[in-house]
């Protein structure tokens, strides 16, 4: 067994995980982050419950990754949702399906199961460098890094894998820095873009002021012939929440496609277009129209102020026009929100310049894992199983290499 020394650069979940396969394997292990403390988004994604994966099996599993599954799907079958069930479990985060058979911690947080797997790497003799920002390569080819105080320090490690994550909530350390430091070397990079993240609408003054921060429950959304029933938030720019956010790759290239892009509401998904007439029909003289739609139809006020909204306030007070209306109110988005506020990105290192082992086929020693790579996935767990799974692969790929390297 021929040790060798391997810089990890990002410590969120893609670099942890490689961490500790490549430390198991017998490797001396460095992970390097630019942020004070590991693993910061991962925690944030702990505070709406860390869904971790889906309990679906594989075959309604895989679509989800959409044009990336093939170059996903190796590493999903070798790494399965059941494997990070077993792996949390094995950390004592016991997972449990929900309703929705997304699969969460039972702590419903990341906290515990961080202390315990950095307790775990720890224990593997696993460093961990804080407060290094990954700069590029120098001239010679070592990796160069800016410390905390302003030094620089390089470094020739046996191999290197970059996890650096996308390009949202860069305040919590992924900030798609890492971009031209590949381009310069030729890498080929999708631009990062904004994925589950909300769209601007350009509300009335009356809504913007009165419903920001409202919810849209129990609502089902249709574009591009896809429909998802969900839930959504107005904001004070736009919409915002998972039903959305699960329209959002469709969404965002028809606007950078056409400038902007229409959506229907169906307000109350739950009843079909008759039944909501004839509830529609039964108005008491001398009721005010937000009364009927709150009583008749059973709409929250945001509900009726949103519907209000979608048709410029003219709206045709016939049973059969407002039940029209209700099952398919137009909103028409007029871009994306910014990428700072979106949960993952989409975008990052295309699939070609990548080989089977998740290296760089352009830079020989360099593997790449997480949400960098070019795929996007919607909420649900997709996400983080993308990010575990090609971070087992890369390290795998990584000891396969060094053992070669070797030998
Ligand atoms: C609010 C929110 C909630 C979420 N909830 C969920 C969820 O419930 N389920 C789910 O599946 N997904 C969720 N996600 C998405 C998930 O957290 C990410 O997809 C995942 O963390 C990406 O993992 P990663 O290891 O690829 O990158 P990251 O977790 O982004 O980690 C990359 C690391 O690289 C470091 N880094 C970047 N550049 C440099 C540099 N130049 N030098 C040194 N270090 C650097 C960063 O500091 C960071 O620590 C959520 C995301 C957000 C924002």
């Amino acid at each position: 067994m021929h040790s060798k020394d391997i810089a990890i650069i990002g410590a969120g979940p893609a670099g942890l995980i490689a961490a500790e396969r490549l430390a198991q394997a017998g490797h001396r292990v460095t992970i390097h982050d630019r942020m004070a403390s590991p693993a910061r988004k991962f925690l944030l994604a702990g505070r709406g419950g860390l869904n971790l994966t889906h309990s679906e099996p594989l075959e309604t599993f895989l679509p989800h990754y959409g044009a990336a599954r093939d170059a996903l799907e190796p590493a999903i079958m070798a790494f399965p949702p059941q494997a990070l069930r077993d792996w949390a479990d094995g950390l004592g985060a016991e997972s449990f399906v929900g309703s929705t058979g997304r699969v969460f911690p039972k702590a419903m947080k990341a906290s515990p199961l961080l202390r315990a797997w950095l307790r775990r790497l720890d224990g593997l003799g696993v460093r961990l460098e804080t407060g290094r920002r990954w700069t590029g390569w120098d001239e010679a080819g070592a990796l160069t890094f800016a410390t905390a105080s302003g030094e620089t320090v390089t470094l020739t490690p046996d191999a290197t894998l970059l996890a650096l994550g996308g390009a949202s909530w860069p305040r919590l350390g992924s900030d798609g820095g890492w971009v031209p430091l590949l381009a310069e070397k030729g890498v080929a990079v999708a631009p990062l873009r904004p994925a589950n993240g909300g769209f601007a609408v350009a509300w009335s003054d009356t809504l913007r002021e009165r419903f920001a921060g409202a919810p849209l429950k129990r609502i089902a959304l249709r574009f591009a012939g896809k429909q998802v029933v969900g839930e959504a938030m107005i904001d004070a720019h736009g919409l915002e929440g998972g039903a959305i956010y699960a329209l959002s790759g469709p969404l965002r290239e028809a606007i950078a496609r056409d400038g902007s892009a229409t959506l229907h509401i169906d307000l109350r998904p739950d009843l079909d277009l008759a039944r909501l007439t004839e509830k529609l029909g039964k108005r008491r003289p001398g009721e005010t129209l937000s009364n009927h739609l709150r009583k008749a139809a059973g709409l929250s006020p945001a509900a009726v102020a949103v519907l209000r909204d979608s048709v410029g306030s003219r709206l045709d007070e016939t049973p059969a026009a407002l039940a029209a209306a209700i099952k398919s109110a137009p909103l028409r988005l007029t871009g994306t929100m910014p990428i700072d506020r979106a949960i993952s990105s989409a975008g990052g290192i295309v699939a070609s310049e990548i080989d089977d082992c998740f290296m760089l086929r352009r830079l020989p020693g360099v593997f790449v894992a997480g949400e960098m790579l070019d795929w996007e996935a919607p909420t649900g767990g997709y996400l983080l199983q993308g990010c575990f799974a090609t971070g087992v692969a890369a390290a795998a790929g990584m000891v396969g290499w060094l053992r070669r390297d070797a030998g």
